[in-house]
């Protein structure tokens, strides 16, 4: 599937969008998250009405300031914990028959996550083995998703034999080998240094366009959200929620020529703005006096 080239709902590339790309309004929403609350037993309010559609195919960031709810929204997305008010529904379905429809979800963590006991091709096998598929089967589904994140030579390798970048790359590999429907991508670059980091950008932009997946991606990098995302979500915390939806009216595939481009500079200046607005909002949702 081509990723279609999102639309700036405000004409005005690099200055103000807002919401669903266009071209890829059409498509089947997977997920709604309508006025969700999470209010954590603690009290903290971790998200104050939420409401947030994501499309088939899109690449939307989650960025925010730390404690904004970034992971809390994105676990619910994963079926992971209750919420305390609102809805979520995948596929426009409840999440308990999300499965029985043949539809996957996979997330891969802020750190890889390894059983450092386990080869690396063991490691990317472990959801296939709980799946209880068979043997064949999954060794050639793990050499595939080796073979997409590079990794086709190290699956005899123990993780502590790799780099930090390598071990994220198997971290990715074993949520790619269910061939899941929806991504979910909680901060995976966050430990790396810049340039690996800029690698596994490039791959992951890579293989989502390749294979039409539909990724959530949370991020502390504007930079970074930029350069992935056909959409930006910026929120805001205390409590968290939803500030703004950036749209990146930029095609892919997007490369080199993207990051030094006087566009990647304008988006960036202005989902740094949404930040630091959202960075400086109090409680009571407004933008505080400094
Ligand atoms: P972010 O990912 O944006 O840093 P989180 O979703 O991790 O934000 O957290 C949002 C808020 O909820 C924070 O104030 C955090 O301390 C709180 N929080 C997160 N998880 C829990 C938990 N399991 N129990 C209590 N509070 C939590």
């Amino acid at each position: 599937m081509s990723i279609p080239k999102p639309v700036s709902l405000a004409g005005m590339p690099g200055v103000s969008a807002t919401g669903i790309p266009e071209s890829l309004r059409a498509s089947r929403p997977v997920i709604q998250a309508r006025d969700v609350n999470k209010v954590y037993a603690s009290g903290t309010v971790a998200l104050q009405d939420a409401t947030l559609d994501i499309r088939e195919g899109e690449f939307v960031s989650l960025l925010g300031p730390s404690g904004c709810g970034k992971s809390t929204l994105l676990r619910i997305m994963a079926g992971l914990g209750d919420i305390t008010a609102g809805s979520v529904k995948w596929w426009e379905q409840d999440y308990s028959v999300v499965g029985d429809k043949g539809r996957k979800l996979a997330f891969v963590f802020q750190s890889a996550t390894l059983m450092p006991w386990a080869r690396v091709e063991d490691n990317v096998r472990l959801p296939l083995d709980l799946e209880q598929v068979k043997s064949a089967e999954a060794g050639a589904k793990v050499q595939k998703a080796l073979d997409m994140v590079g990794l086709a030579k190290f699956g005899q390798s123990f993780p502590r034999e790799l780099s930090g970048g390598m071990q994220m790359r198997a971290s990715i590999a074993r949520a790619l080998v269910t061939e899941p429907d929806l991504l979910l991508m909680d901060e995976p670059f966050g430990a790396l240094d810049e340039m690996t980091r800029n690698k596994l950008n490039d791959d992951i932009l890579r293989l989502w366009q390749a294979n039409g997946w539909t990724i959530v991606f949370v991020t502390h990098s504007v930079y970074e959200a930029v350069y992935l995302s056909s959409r930006v979500v910026v929120m805001a915390a205390r409590p968290g929620r939803i500030v703004e939806e950036i749209t990146i009216d930029e095609p892919f595939p997007r490369g080199a020529d993207f990051r030094v481009s006087q566009s990647f500079a304008g988006y960036c200046r202005r989902v740094s703005e949404s930040l630091e607005k959202a960075s400086a909002m109090g409680a009571d949702g407004q933008a505080e006096e400094h």
